[in-house]
Formats: C-alpha cells, sequence, structure tokens
C-alpha cells in the first residue's frame, strides 16, 4: 500500500509518501517537514491563529514537494492519509480538508488518523515490533504508558496529572532564556552542566500507579533560578542538567511500573516503545535501554526525526488502518480532543 500523510495539527506542516508491504514492513518514499520556528520563536510558544495561517500558505507546496521526492503521482496512492486531531484546530482543518479534496479529485479512500495513534504506531514502520507493547508517549501536548494490543487496541496505564514532559522542557527553557523549542536547547545546555549542584524534586517516585508529575519539579527549577540570579551561562547549563537528570529518574520509575502494570493485565511486552517529539532526547533513550534490558524485554524507539511531528507517521498509521480495510468518509469532522482510547478498533480482539 502506498499512502499520503498529511501532519498540521501543530506548528509542523508535514507531507510524506510511504509504503507498507504485505508482510507489515515499511518504507519512506519522502518525508517533508516545514517547521514555523521563526513564526513563534518572538513568542516563547506556538500561537494558534498564525499557526494555521502559515499551514494554508505552505501546505499545497509541501504536499507537491513529498509528491515529487517520491517520485510519484495521486493516481500511484493507494489512499491519503491526515491527521484529523487532536490539536489546534485551525490547523487540523487546514490539513483534513485538504485531504478530503485531494481523495475526492483523485478518487482515493481517506483515512483520518489520530496524531496519538500515529506516534504510537510510527516505530512498526522503522522496526518489526509485534504487538503487544508498552509505549510511552512523550510529547508537547502528552505523557502517557499505554498498553497496546492491536491496530487501534490502547489501554491508558497511566499519564500526568499537571504538565506534559515536553512543555516542561519548553517551559523551562522558555524561563532560563533559552531559544524555542526548549526541549533541544535544554538537552544541548544540559551537556555541559553539573546533574547534582542542584537538588531538585523527583515527584511520584515508587508509587504503584504509573503516573506522572511535572508541574513541582519546573517550579523548583524556577525558585532555584531565582534564587542565584543573575544567571550566568554555566548556572543555566548545570539547571538544565539538574532538571534532565530528574526527568530521566522520574520516567526510567514510571516505565519500571508501568511495564509490571502491563504484566499484572496479562500482557507480554514485545518491546518497550519510546514516542512523541521528547524520544529525541538521548539521556532519555540512553536510560531507557538499560530499564527495558532490566524489565526483560527491549527499547524500539524511532530516529529522532520521526520521533517529533512528521507525514511519515501520520501515512504511516494510514497504511496500518487501510490494510485492516479501515477508511473514513468524506464527512468526519476535524477533532481538537480525541483521546487514544476513543479510536475505533481497527483489529478485532484476539481469540481468547
Ligand atoms: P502532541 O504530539 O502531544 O500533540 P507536539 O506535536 O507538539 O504535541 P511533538 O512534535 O511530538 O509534540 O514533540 C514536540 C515536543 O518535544 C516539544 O515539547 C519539544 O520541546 C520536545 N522535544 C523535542 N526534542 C527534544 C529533545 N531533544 N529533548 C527533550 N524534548 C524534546
Ligand atoms: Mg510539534
Ligand atoms: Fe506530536
Amino acid at each position: 500500500l502506498l499512502l499520503l500523510g498529511i501532519e498540521t495539527t501543530c506548528d509542523e506542516t508535514a507531507a510524506a509518501v510511504v509504503r507498507r508491504r504485505e508482510d507489515g514492513s515499511g518504507s519512506i518514499l519522502s518525508n517533508i517537514v516545514l517547521s514555523q520556528f521563526d513564526e513563534h520563536a518572538a513568542y516563547g510558544g506556538v500561537v494558534p491563529e498564525i499557526a494555521a495561517r502559515a499551514h494554508v500558505e505552505v501546505l499545497d507546496d509541501v504536499i507537491a514537494r513529498a509528491l515529487r521526492a517520491a517520485g510519484v503521482t495521486l493516481a500511484d496512492l493507494n489512499g491519503i492519509a491526515a491527521a484529523a486531531g487532536p490539536g489546534l484546530i485551525g490547523g487540523v482543518i487546514v490539513g483534513l480538508t485538504t485531504a478530503k479534496a485531494l481523495a475526492l479529485a483523485a478518487r482515493k479512500p481517506l483515512v483520518a488518523v489520530n496524531h496519538l495513534e500515529a506516534h504510537a504506531l510510527t516505530a512498526r514502520l522503522t522496526d518489526s515490533v509485534p504487538f503487544p507493547y508498552l509505549l510511552l508517549l512523550v510529547s508537547g501536548g502528552h505523557t502517557q504508558l499505554v498498553c497496546v494490543t492491536g491496530v487501534g487496541r490502547y489501554e491508558k496505564l497511566g499519564g500526568t496529572i499537571d504538565d506534559a514532559i515536553g512543555e516542561a522542557f519548553d517551559k523551562t527553557g522558555k524561563m532560563l532564556g533559552l531559544p524555542y523549542p526548549g526541549g533541544p536547547a535544554v538537552e544541548r545546555a544540559a551537556l555541559g552542566g553539573d546533574p547534582n549542584r542542584f537538588a531538585l524534586p523527583r515527584p511520584l517516585l515508587g508509587r504503584p500507579e504509573p503516573n506522572f508529575s511535572l508541574s513541582g519539579l519546573k517550579t523548583a527549577v524556577r525558585l532555584e533560578a531565582l534564587r542565584i540570579a543573575p544567571l550566568s551561562d554555566h548556572d543555566v547549563e548545570d539547571l538544565c542538567a539538574g532538571f534532565q537528570a530528574a526527568i530521566v529518574d522520574v520516567v526510567t520509575d514510571r516505565v519500571r511500573y508501568g511495564l509490571r502494570a502491563m504484566r499484572e493485565r496479562g500482557h507480554a511486552p514485545s518491546a518497550l516503545v519510546l514516542a512523541g517529539g521528547v524520544g529525541a532526547n538521548q539521556a532519555v533513550r540512553r536510560a531507557l535501554h538499560k530499564v527495558a534490558a532490566d524489565g526483560g524485554t527491549r527499547l524500539a524507539v524511532p530516529p529522532p526525526e520521526l520521533c517529533t511531528d512528521n507525514g511519515a507517521m501520520i501515512a504511516w498509521a494510514g497504511a496500518e488502518r487501510l490494510a485492516l480495510g479501515r477508511r473514513d468518509g468524506l464527512e468526519f469532522s476535524p477533532r481538537a480532543r480525541w483521546p487514544l482510547a476513543e479510536v475505533d478498533a481497527a483489529q478485532p480482539v484476539p481469540a481468547a
């Protein structure tokens, strides 16, 4: 199956062409991502109205480039997938409406993809990861541990009770005067810092329900920063290193309990899958390799450019659904809110 995927739920305008073979393996023919960093940098965060307008301006060109780079035309495709939510509604409308128009004009099936499901399934595009697996989804808007037993079959085991981890990285970066987006900037600054100079909290460590809490950590960094202000470059590096070390401790502990919760439900995970933008963080990746191995499984993580938002993950999720005979009507409405648990089960419950 050959699919075009369109992603416009946040501040990336992206399109890609992906192939899924019958044996379940995949390949990426093209993957064009245009980030709106410059448009939003002055505000230190994404401005929804600016994002929607930017998607309108560049999406046609991004799609044309994706098709050209893949060496295919609309007629060659088996389907057109677009992220239909969750996300900033203005951007979602732009991407989904464009996909509907292309599907109608080229007479191809439309697949309305849940953006979180796309993050959840991406590891299967670049790696062979059979169901069931434990998913750690850590992005700008989401932090969840999910038991994945099939396409469209997601059970949330735990999640954040306040900020998302990516959001905590972004807010910490902004607070310390680092460039937007904060995640990569904090990781870079942390490289030169001393993680032990500041005593920062590790919320919820050891709690059996695999939930997360990040706002206390973020506040602790702010208080330390205020206490020692004005900050030298060196102070900023130490604060970033301390913050990132706390995140790593929290994530590894919570994943240990997530693996336990999954086994308690009778599922033996084929892998621990890391997904979402924070999955690009090398310190997090390194730590989770060890947690997975200690827990009797392995870490499967897409390359960094497939962890942050992109069109290939949307095309792939579309292909996985289309391979199971699932497609959507042109009346499908864009959704600002769309939890993973409310995604249609594309795959039947395996017989007991
Ligand atoms: P969602 O998928 O929840 O709707 P989103 O689409 O904005 O949110 P992604 O694009 O998947 O999220 O990820 C972006 C987030 O990942 C940002 O918060 C960013 O700071 C964070 N991030 C990106 N690279 C890194 C990194 N190297 N270290 C830590 N965080 C990172
Ligand atoms: Mg993004
Ligand atoms: Fe995302």
